[in-house]
């Protein structure tokens, strides 16, 4: 396997096979956003640079035919937790057993290297696996080969720990446009964000640009928008660090 949080090599015979397998034809030609990876590109300040045709979700909401961003049923919650396995999620999943409540885990796949026990144990316990590529940086600041690499490393080590093939990905800070989403369609995968406003901002307790008190105060907030949805809800927490895991 490539390393943990680093960028799989593309020259390597594993990745080569799977980037032959794509029709390259039907990819669009978005130019690639500039970042320093793998954080999240910014967006350009002038709305008007966003390249044609790229409806590229961070950055100017867009949402294409077949993304997956609220439930279909009114009322419904997708509760996904992001960025595992560590070393925090046993913690969470007694949580979520005590409340008898299942989950989506969208996981990177580099952290399956420490703990393939926790991955099997999710599966265990009931809960859903997406991906959430191998080493999570910001999509559309890769090259399409990276892009394969990212997307395939990280199916390739679910598939090797619990023998099951993954069919939902989930691009990190919800960072996707035309270009990420053709080359995922074409490996098999659904794109799944999050519903607008749905964002629990749990990743910056860690970082204290918001506290605990912000975290309960907002979602509390967004519970109150539920009636007027047309369908259900898709919230964001993750399961990186203690104190994404303390308010879970
Ligand atoms: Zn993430």
């Amino acid at each position: 396997y490539p390393k943990k949080d680093r960028l799989p090599d593309v020259n390597s015979p594993q990745v080569k096979k799977w980037i032959s397998e794509i029709d390259w034809s039907k990819v669009p030609k978005i130019p690639i956003a500039k970042a320093n990876i793998p954080n999240c590109p910014d967006c350009p300040k002038n709305k008007s640079k966003i390249p044609k045709g790229a409806c590229w979700w961070t950055c100017d909401g867009c949402v294409a035919d077949d993304d997956i961003e609220i439930c279909p049923r009114q009322n419904a919650w997708g509760l996904t937790y992001d960025d595992g396995p560590s070393e925090e999620t046993p913690r969470l999943l007694e949580k979520l057993k005590r409340s008898n409540v299942t989950s989506t885990f969208f996981v990177v796949g580099s952290r399956i290297l420490e703990y393939p026990e926790t991955l099997k144990r999710q599966i265990k316990e009931g809960h859903h696996i997406g991906i959430h590529t191998w080493s999570h940086a910001g999509m559309t600041s890769l090259t399409n080969e990276q892009i394969v690499a990212e997307i395939k490393w990280a199916e390739q080590i679910v598939f090797d720990v619990t023998g099951l093939k993954t069919k939902y990905w989930r691009p990190p800070y919800g960072d996707v446009d035309n270009r990420v989403r053709e080359i995922a369609r074409q490996l098999g995968y659904k794109t799944v964000i999050w519903t607008k406003e749905w964002d629990s901002n749990d990743w910056q307790i860690p970082d204290k640009t918001i506290t605990n008190k912000e975290v309960y105060r907002n979602f509390k907030w967004a519970l109150s928008t539920v009636p007027s949805l047309k369908g259900g809800i898709i919230t964001l927490e993750h399961d990186l660090f203690t104190q994404e895991v303390n308010v879970a």
